[in-house]
């Protein structure tokens, strides 16, 4: 039997149910485990901690799956952990087409990712889910996962888009394409969701992560409650998920940034989809460090500023550099706010906690010789759940600030 025996007293984090061995707690592995392979976890002493999905290179050396002895790891405990995940989703995220189905360790699932994207009514039909494997284990079940996916959910089309860059320190090959049913279009055929009433285009294919950012719904409708006659600067753009909320609100105009011209020409496309007026709206392909520079220069300022950049800290050793370019922007955008105007400021670096963002964003206001006040925290929408034992999934912060 694959057994990972821990040094003493490693076993602590695993009694209070984090879900992650380091390699450097381990003190043997037993058997021959392959990559993926599930290991029985045991404490220097021989007890029994859990099982748990085998990761040879990483140092996240293995991901548990279960603390239950009782419990074993085949196709019917993926089929529960998806069908759970699923019927969390179907009570709690409602007027929305875009959902994240499964996230990780808050599912039950270390290191999977899964979007579905569904169609809005009136538009061409879509079902499509988009998997992401990030770690050994769920590698080694994709077949099993895959089943389950489409049994539990009745949507035939499964799309794989495994090439983020994490693959690499679980020893894993990039690899995209279908695991079940049809090929998604390919561009400039795109599939088409709907979030808050409004309708956006999906590239499910060549898009980042699984083409659309899920996560930020709540905080799209929250400018697009707000938009109502504003002069609106989207900053970190992609495919303008912000600009039409904002645009849906009824903004008065939305400048929006972003260096991937790919994404500008979906988003100049989305305001197409959804009718609105393309004069309203313009998209520059730039980038924002320097442009809020310019836009300082011209004497341009804004009502509602939206700052969503990408994960400025991949791992602890870029928090300083991070901390200093979140201040950056933040101070920038600070600057070209009107008095009474508002700030949605975000990071998505796991990194940098919330307290961190909040002290770098007030830094920010300081230095930029600003008044502001914190309306509310931010954060992802309810189909991002976070275990009380696991902080790491924690990622997505944002604060919503007002000029005074
Ligand atoms: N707010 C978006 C998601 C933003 S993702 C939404 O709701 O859909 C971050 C984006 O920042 C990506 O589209 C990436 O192309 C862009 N980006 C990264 N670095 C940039 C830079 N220096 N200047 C402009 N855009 C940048």
């Amino acid at each position: 039997m694959n057994t990972l025996t821990l040094k003493p007293g490693k076993e602590k984090s695993l009694l209070r149910r984090h879900p992650w061995i380091y390699a450097t707690a381990v003190a043997r592995v037993d058997g021959n485990p392959a990559s993926g392979a599930t290991v029985v976890v045991r404490a220097a002493d021989g007890r029994f901690l859990a099982r748990a999905a085998f990761s040879p290179v990483s140092a996240i050396r293995a991901r548990v799956w279960t603390f239950n002895e009782n419990e074993p790891v085949d196709h019917a405990f993926f089929k529960r952990r998806v069908s759970a995940a699923l019927a969390y989703r179907e009570e709690m995220v409602h007027d929305t087409g875009a959902t994240r189905l499964l996230f990780g360790e808050a599912d039950g699932l270390p290191g999977l990712i899964v979007d579905r994207y569904q169609s809005a009514p009136g538009q061409p039909q879509t079902d499509q889910l988009v998997c992401q494997f990030m770690a050994a284990g769920v590698e080694a079940w994709k077949d099993a996962i895959t089943k389950a996916l489409v049994g539990a959910t009745g949507c035939p089309n499964v799309y794989e888009r495994s090439d983020a860059a994490v693959r690499e320190r679980e020893g894993l090959p990039s690899i995209t394409g279908v695991l079940a049913g049809a090929e998604p279009p390919e561009a400039p055929e795109l599939l088409t969701t709907h979030e808050n009433g409004v309708k956006y285009y999906v590239d499910v294919r060549n898009g980042h992560k699984t083409g659309f950012y899920v996560d930020q719904r709540d905080n799209r409708r929250l400018v697009q409650q707000q938009a109502k006659g504003r002069d609106v600067l989207n900053c970190f753009c992609y495919t303008g998920g912000f600009s039409l909320a904002a645009l849906a609100g009824g903004a008065q105009s939305v400048l929006s940034i972003d260096s991937s011209g790919e994404a500008l020409a979906i988003g100049a496309r989305n305001v197409e989809l959804n009718g609105f007026d393309a004069a309203r709206a313009e998209w520059r392909d730039a980038d924002v460090f320097k442009t809020l520079r310019a836009l300082r220069e011209e004497g341009r300022t804004f009502d509602m500023i939206v700052l969503d950049p990408p994960k400025f800290a991949p791992s602890a050793h870029h928090v300083d550099r991070a901390a200093r370019a979140y201040k950056d922007i933040n101070m920038a955008g600070f600057r070209l706010l009107r008095p009474g105007g508002q700030l949605l400021t975000y990071s998505c670096s796991g990194a940098i906690d919330a307290d961190l963002f909040q002290k770098i964003v007030a830094g920010a206001a300081v230095d930029a010789g600003v008044d502001a006040r914190i309306l509310r925290r931010l954060s992802a929408g309810m189909d991002h759940p976070m275990l009380t034992q696991f902080p790491e999934g924690e990622y997505l912060k944002g604060l919503w600030l007002q000029r005074m």
